[in-house]
């Protein structure tokens, strides 16, 4: 596997970085999850827009432009000869010093993996996916905002432990507040007397990529769809229920905390949206 690493193309095992890399040191950098599919890069404009804004809101300037990135993405896949993968784009902070100050590094690292996709197990996709809870909240959006996407998802991780410890994949997390704001990985859909509601950004998701689509796909077939709070009682009583990402795509919900939602199984919205993705996945995205 090649790997892009600052300008270069590297073996996978010389693809190394400093150990006083801040990206190492103190989970400093941004990152995004990219999917290719059929030579297409899909809404990679989308993306690189998002790691900008990241990064911004870390007063982290990255090396290269945005048409640089897009061609070194491109020529990540063509390097490893992909058709259908996930790329991971990541920029970190950089080498610096033992210290925090992010000013004292000087250049940031950045890296392209692109590799096959890990997927959901397939059951998932066929049965739907059992979420719990998190006892761990979201990240306050003061505090680090869940709309950058950054090194640190140690908040994700936290609830993703108390997912695999429950014996599930994904876990449903909650704001301060207590309202729904997405998965550790995902965000979250449901439909309900056929109208889609999803809980908006601020109440501390990820403005996913997937989820953006989502909603367009929605506006195309006719289905109302709005953003809205939603507490764990709206998911349980919910008609159907699916997550979305990038890696994962559209994965049906079968429960949350031991409460069926709606039949069990994946419902008709949600496959008739699964179908909708699949075709725009083979009609658009960036040649490579
Ligand atoms: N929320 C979180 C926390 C994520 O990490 C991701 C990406 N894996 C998503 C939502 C979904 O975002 P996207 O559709 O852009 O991949």
């Amino acid at each position: 596997m090649k790997i892009f690493l600052d300008g270069q193309f590297v073996d996978e095992q010389d693809a190394k970085i400093s150990v006083f890399d801040h990206g190492v040191l103190y989970g400093d950098g941004v990152f995004e999850g990219i999917r290719l599919y059929h030579g297409r890069i899909f809404r990679l404009d989308a993306h690189i827009e998002r790691l900008f804004d990241s990064a911004k809101a870390l007063m982290l300037t990255l090396p290269m432009t945005k048409p640089e990135l897009v061609a070194a993405c491109c020529a990540t896949c063509r390097q490893n000869n992909l058709v259908d993968g996930y790329l991971r784009l990541v920029v970190t902070r950089g080498v610096g010093n033992l210290g925090l100050n992010p000013f004292t590094c000087k250049k940031p690292t950045v890296f392209i993996i692109a590799a096959t996709i890990e997927l959901y197990p397939k059951s998932v996709y066929e049965k739907g996916v059992d979420l719990v809870t998190a006892a761990t909240v979201r990240n306050h959006p003061n505090a680090i905002s869940p709309a950058i996407k950054s090194l640190n998802y140690l908040n994700n991780i936290l609830a993703r432990i108390e997912a695999v410890k429950a014996g599930t994949v994904e876990a449903l997390m909650l704001n301060g507040e207590g309202f729904v704001a997405e998965c550790t990985g995902d965000n979250i859909f449901v439909i309900r007397h056929g109208k889609l509601i999803t809980p908006p950004v601020s109440a501390g998701a990820l403005n996913g990529i997937t989820r953006t689509v989502v909603l367009e796909l929605a506006d195309k077939v006719g289905l109302p769809a709005r953003e809205a709070n939603l507490t764990r009682y709206d998911v349980m009583t919910a008609d159907e229920c699916f997550l979305t990402g990038s890696a994962a795509e559209i994965v049906p919900v079968a429960s949350l905390d031991g409460r069926t939602i709606g039949t069990g199984k994946p419902g008709g919205v949600t496959l008739q949206l699964i179908e909708e993705f699949r075709k725009l996945t083979r009609l658009e995205g960036t040649a490579i």
